[in-house]
């Protein structure tokens, strides 16, 4: 089971990338401390909870933009156009809630397949864990680049942009923590990811995280 991403140009306005949104973020935690693995935990344990969490947060937010992604809004989203590849080897050519309807149903069923991810104590994680997880993650990537292609304005109307900025700012140091993502997979959406990384590094420190001042 395998799918692409073929371009089709890019679209011409990229309000994602406007200052004003791109410096909008949920928290001022440090994301990338929080991708890294803890000591003492075993890798796989930790790609398989967070994968859980990426898929969840994801989800809801695409469920809660669903009403305005429908077949006559998004033929092929705006950018890319999306094909399946069916567990026969045949590619659709399909609108982007059909492919997102795809991804979200073939991540639901990978989390909830036992001999996947394993939810009992002592239970192994299959050869190959790390691969699934790599597809997992690609095509939670393509399910917020549709967002930011297609749906910014419904987001930013609905106030949602930071908690966006925020997941997806985690969901790309987390794969560049673990090796998840190929740069071209990530490359679609490289002026965001550096404009939000370079706003993360200036972010102002929070005056409570601000060390004292030695007397
Ligand atoms: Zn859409």
């Amino acid at each position: 089971n395998c799918w692409f991403i073929e371009h089709a140009g890019h679209c011409s306005k990229r309000p994602y990338l406007q200052q004003q949104y791109v410096c909008q973020q949920v928290t001022y935690t440090d994301l990338l401390a929080l991708t890294v693995l803890p000591p003492g935990v075993d890798k796989a344990e930790w790609l398989a909870s967070n994968t859980v969490a990426f898929f969840k947060h994801i989800n809801l937010f695409s469920s809660a933009l669903s009403e305005f992604c429908t077949p006559s809004t998004c033929p092929t989203a705006c950018g890319p156009v999306y094909v399946w590849t069916d567990d026969h080897g045949r590619k659709l050519k399909c609108s982007a809630p059909l492919y997102l309807d795809y991804a979200m149903s073939y991540i639901q069923d990978l989390l909830t397949d036992e001999a996947v991810f394993p939810t009992k104590a002592g239970s192994l994680f299959p050869t190959g864990f790390v691969f699934l997880v790599q597809k997992v993650f690609l095509l939670l990537f393509r399910t917020l680049a549709h967002i930011y292609w297609s749906h910014y304005r419904e987001t930013l109307a609905l106030g949602l942009h930071p908690h966006l900025n925020t997941l997806f700012t985690h969901l790309t140091l987390f794969c560049r923590q673990h090796a998840l993502l190929d740069s071209e997979d990530t490359e679609p959406l490289q002026d965001l990811i550096s404009a939000l990384g370079q706003h993360v590094s200036k972010l102002p420190i929070p005056n409570h995280l601000t060390p004292a001042p030695i007397p």
